[in-house]
């Protein structure tokens, strides 16, 4: 993981590169997003349970999933520790975000890296044989947010179907 003071200039990077850096990521299971005001207390007890730390206190105290910290295993503890249905379980509400990679991929400008594809659990990042430029399979991609979090250069943002938008 980045120092945390370096994950600034990483979003606007992304940002100023037409990779807007994904916001009001809740944790896995996160109701819609009205519903999740009304229904999260701000305990952050999801935001203790998550073993790999990828939950953070943000704005107004709601917790946010923070791309920069690694990869989600989909443990499901945080929505193990959410006393008021704010989160529920994964099949009921699956995580609707995608990983896409943006112009700035440094494979896409003539520099050798696969540092996402050396990272991703689901194999959905692949370098066509011949090409030096990575592909990604959104069917297979789980949003673990591997990929996004190793980026030497932030190309990675998170996205969500249309029909996921709450
Ligand atoms: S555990 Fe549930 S109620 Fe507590 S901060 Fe997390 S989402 Fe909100
Ligand atoms: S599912 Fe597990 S790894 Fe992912 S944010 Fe929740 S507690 Fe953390
Ligand atoms: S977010 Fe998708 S593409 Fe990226 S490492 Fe995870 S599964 Fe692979």
């Amino acid at each position: 993981m980045p120092p945390a003071a370096t994950q600034p200039n990483r979003a606007r990077r992304a940002l100023l590169r037409g990779n807007a850096p994904a916001s009001l990521v809740r944790p896995p299971g996160a109701v819609a997003e009205a519903l999740f005001l009304d229904r999260c207390t701000r305990c952050n007890d999801c935001i203790a349970a998550c073993p790999e730390q990828l939950l953070v206190r943000a704005d107004g105290g709601f917790p946010e999933r923070d791309w920069q910290r690694g990869e989600c295993t989909f443990c499901g503890d945080c929505i193990a520790a959410c006393k008021s249905e704010a989160l529920l379980p994964l099949p009921q509400q699956p995580w609707p975000w995608r990983a896409v990679i943006g112009e700035n991929c440094l494979a896409l400008h003539g520099v050798t890296c696969q540092s996402c594809r050396d990272v991703c659990p689901e194999n959905a990042i692949r370098f066509r044989p011949g090409t030096a430029t990575p592909s990604l399979d959104s069917t297979c991609c789980s949003g673990c947010g591997a990929c996004i979090a190793v980026c030497p250069v932030a190309a990675i943002a998170a996205s969500k179907p249309v029909s996921a938008h709450d």
